[in-house]
Formats: structure tokens, sequence, C-alpha cells
């Protein structure tokens, strides 16, 4: 079996970061930690934590660090999560959570960053045609629809635009990236644990320069 992995993974949004975790917790064999999906998930079923983030998320604000790192926390200590590893989709986005996962994960540490380079014209067009499953959060384009109109392919739930995904909230999205999530990749990049992967081109090419990437950051490149 393929060894599990530690893997952050950070890119502004649209940059496909959500479609190449699903791919590589596939190909790892680790869970998909996403906090946008887990908020979601609070905020469907009207958690109190839900309720509290809603209105941040729908204005495209990041919410507060330990708020997300405390939720983080939680599900990193479940059993499938210490035995393999994980694959972090959306956090850390400030270098207050990186610190706070750094310590979290000691004496381990993370095995890689990939950091997906998309430019911006790029994400604000792919943005503009995403479309998602509010169940299993299958990321669909309105170039490639689900097969009946609003009905994921892979779960028969409800595909829907994201409240969040409006011009006004997502021009707030790619400026707080800017502020507080770009540092983050200098912070990583100190740390020697960064590589930038150019996100432009199919999932599948994608995927293959992550693997790629991470293998030969192990020593397992393919010669
Ligand atoms: P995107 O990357 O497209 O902005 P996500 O699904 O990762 O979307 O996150 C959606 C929203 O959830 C963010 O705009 C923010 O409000 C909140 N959020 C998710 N992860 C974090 C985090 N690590 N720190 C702060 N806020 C977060």
């Amino acid at each position: 079996m393929t060894p599990g992995v530690r893997l952050v993974v950070l890119g502004k949004q649209g940059a496909g970061k959500g479609t190449q975790c699903v791919r590589l917790s596939h190909y790892y064999a680790v869970p998909h930690i996403s906090t946008g999906d887990m908020l979601r998930a609070n905020v469907r079923t009207k958690t109190p934590l839900g309720l509290d983030a809603k209105a941040r998320m729908d204005r495209g604000e990041l919410l507060p660090d330990t708020l997300i790192m405390d939720m983080v926390r939680e599900r990193l200590q479940e059993r499938n999560v210490s035995a393999r590893g994980f694959i972090l989709d959306g956090c850390p986005r400030t270098v207050v959570q990186a610190e706070i996962l750094a310590e979290m994960l000691a004496p381990m540490t993370l095995d890689l960053v990939v950091e997906l380079d998309v430019p911006t014209e790029l994400v604000l067009e792919r943005i503009a045609s995403r479309r998602v499953c509010t169940d299993c959060g299958h990321i669909y384009s309105t170039s490639e629809p689900p097969v009946v109109k609003w009905v994921c392919d892979v779960c028969g739930g409800n595909v829907v635009q994201r409240d969040d995904d409006t011009e006004e909230a997502v021009l707030r999205r790619l400026a707080a990236y800017e502020a507080e999530t770009a540092p983050l990749a200098d912070w990583y990049r100190a740390h020697d644990l960064l590589t930038t992967i150019d996100g432009v081109g199919s999932p599948d090419d994608v995927l293959a320069r992550t693997i790629e990437a991470i293998e030969s950051r192990r020593g397992w490149g393919r010669s």
C-alpha cells in the first residue's frame, strides 16, 4: 500500500485545491480535511458554530484562528488521521494557524506544503462557473455539469452555486488570500517545506505534477 502523507495544500480561491485534495486523498489513502467543508457542514446542520460562522463566510471574511484550530485539533485527533496522515485543505490560512498546527503535530512535522499557482484572471473565471454538491462536496462547473441538472452524479445530492461565490465575496476572499495567506507561503518556504506547482492544466496533469513533487521530495523520485 502507498505510504500515507501529511500534506498542506495552499492556493488562492479557485486554484483547484478542493479538486486536487480529493484526488490526493484517494491516492495516498488519507483523509481530506477541508475547513471550508467542515464549516459548511456546520452551517447546513445549524450548529452554534455554523450559525456564528455563516455571515462572515458569506461576506468572504476569515474566521478567528482559535475557532478554526480548535475544530482542526478535534479532527486530527481522530484515529484514522493519526495512523496515516492527512491532506489539509484551506488550513492553515494565516501564519498564526501554521504555528498552532506545528505545535499540534510536534514531534511530527508536515511532509510537504504544496502551493497551487494559478493566475488571478483564471481563478475568477473558474469561480464564476463553479458549482458544488451540498452533500458530498463534489465540484462541477457550468462547462462540466452533472448529467441530471442540479443533481450530483456521485451521491444524488443537491448541486448549487456556493453562497460565497458571488463576485463581491470572491474579491474579498482573494484580497484576504493576498494579505494573510501569501505570507504563509513565505513562512513555509523559510521552513523549507514549500513547493510550488503550476496549477494550470487538466486536473489529471496537475495531480501528476503534485504527486511527482511529493515523491521526489520524499526521495522516492522515479528516476
Ligand atoms: P475558499 O478557499 O474558496 O475561500 P473555503 O471553502 O476553503 O473556500 O472556505 C470558505 C470560507 O470558510 C472562508 O472564506 C472563511 O470564511 C472560512 N474559512 C475556511 N477555512 C478557514 C481558515 N483556515 N481560517 C479562517 N477562515 C476559514
